[in-house]
């Protein structure tokens, strides 16, 4: 106990003594019904980007998956382990949710990361290296545009990525048949850190458009 974070544990308390207090009813119910969440978001390990505040939700409104760079792999059936898959999975087969967010977000390290083409790894393995791999055709891309500036490429490729596992969710074959049937939509949507600007996908275009604040 004496080692566990104490910023957490102040964090707990507080907690436990406003949103618990107040929302006990809907934690018992909760409990007691389970989870009805009606949007899964994708998103960062970012520690600045967290769905659950950027969309002030309650307990049991977004089933949440945070992998770095919010990024969703091709449809692989193999042996592999695969996180997020598995989440979609739950999300999609169990809970039947009704939309799924990928929310990608500003000053994506991961992202910086993709496009810095020839970076040392921050281990022999190079895990980040070889998940952020899913995006080097289109990192390369942008990465040796040369009338872009960084921050330009920068959000260029964030947004990119963003598309990019939006067309990967359609090669899951139950969420593209949910998709089809009309009971599922999928979203982008992006989140400036600086500002608190959101902007969402126009599903039609693949632009992205600033919301309303
Ligand atoms: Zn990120």
């Amino acid at each position: 106990m004496m080692d566990f974070p104490e910023k957490l544990l102040n964090g707990y308390h507080i907690f436990m003594k406003s949103r618990f207090t107040h929302e006990r009813e809907r934690y018992k119910q909760l409990a007691y019904e389970g989870q009805k969440p009606e949007t899964m978001v994708i998103a960062c390990c970012d520690s600045r980007a967290a769905p659950e505040t950027v969309f002030d939700t309650d307990p049991g409104e977004i089933f949440v998956m945070r992998n770095v760079a919010n990024l969703v792999p091709p449809f692989h059936p193999d042996k592999e382990y695969h996180a997020t898959s598995a989440a979609l999975e739950f999300a999609v087969q169990s809970l039947k949710v009704k939309n799924i967010v990928v929310l990608g977000h500003a000053r994506c390290g991961g992202i910086r990361n993709a496009l810095d083409l020839d970076g040392a790894p921050l281990s022999t393995v190079d895990f980040i290296g070889k998940w952020m791999g899913l995006l080097t055709p289109a990192a390369e891309a942008v990465a040796t545009n040369t009338l872009m500036t960084s921050g330009e490429r920068q959000t260029a490729l964030e947004r990119i990525s963003i598309r990019y596992s939006i067309n990967n969710l359609r090669t899951f074959p139950w969420i593209k048949r949910r998709e089809d049937q009309g009971k599922l939509a999928l979203h982008g949507a992006w989140f400036d850190i600086a500002t608190g600007e959101l902007w969402i996908m126009d599903r039609r275009t693949g632009d992205f458009i600033r919301a309303e604040e």
